[in-house]
């Protein structure tokens, strides 16, 4: 009798914090700074993207702009003729063929913390069909401490702390993990299934 009361509120605080997560990603992806050596995120995996499809080799997309994105940057400014100083603004985002930023956007750097509903998964070809023997999106060998996001709640690339599981980094999606789901990878199958499937809080650096 009492189940039926709880179900509806308890629906409607989940879409609430659904709602929140996506708003969440939203402003994540609408902000779009300056770019230079130590930003990371999402914004950053696109540029690096962007130089590696135009033939500016900057290593895997990892969402970490370092050394080699800087070179990456400076070749890629020289040879397209804009100013070369290694940060990405507006300019250098427009000639990668990303939308340019508006001045007035601010880069998020804040930390957040959220509740996701984690399964776990291993490098086997079984938890990875059609998949299997590949690495992970961004490149990383699969093993304990990668996990796969949904780059619209989680950008590529973001250093996290899952509650129970550790640190981790957001290096892989995967067809079912949408919205408020991460996937754990873990070094065998049987510690994959020996987590199960659990509602975690995670914390986005
Ligand atoms: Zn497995």
């Amino acid at each position: 009798m009492l189940s039926k009361k709880i179900i509806l509120p308890v629906f409607m605080v989940s879409l609430f914090f659904t709602g929140l997560i996506l708003l969440n990603a939203q402003q994540a992806v609408a902000a779009d700074p300056n770019l230079s050596i130590g930003s990371r995120g999402n914004a950053v995996v696109e540029v690096q993207q962007a130089l590696n499809a135009k033939g500016y080799w900057c290593g895997n997309a990892d969402g970490i702009f370092g050394s080699k994105t800087h070179s990456a940057v400076i070749t890629f400014q020289r040879d397209a003729g804009l100013g070369v100083d290694g940060i990405v603004g507006p300019q250098t985002q427009k000639a990668l063929g990303l939308h340019s930023s508006s001045p007035a956007s601010v880069p998020s750097r804040g930390t957040r913390t959220i509740s996701l509903v984690a399964t776990g998964y291993c490098p086997c070809a079984k938890c990875n069909y059609p998949y299997g023997g590949q690495p992970s999106y961004l490149g990383y060998p699969l093993k304990k401490g990668i996990v796969a996001v949904d780059p619209q709640v989680i950008p590529m690339g973001s250093r996290l702390y899952i509650e129970g599981y550790g640190s981790a980094i957001a290096a892989d999606q995967g067809n079912a993990i949408k919205g408020n789901r991460i996937d754990l990878c873990f070094s065998t199958h049987q510690e994959a299934l020996n987590w199960g499937i659990r509602t975690v809080r995670v914390t986005v650096y």
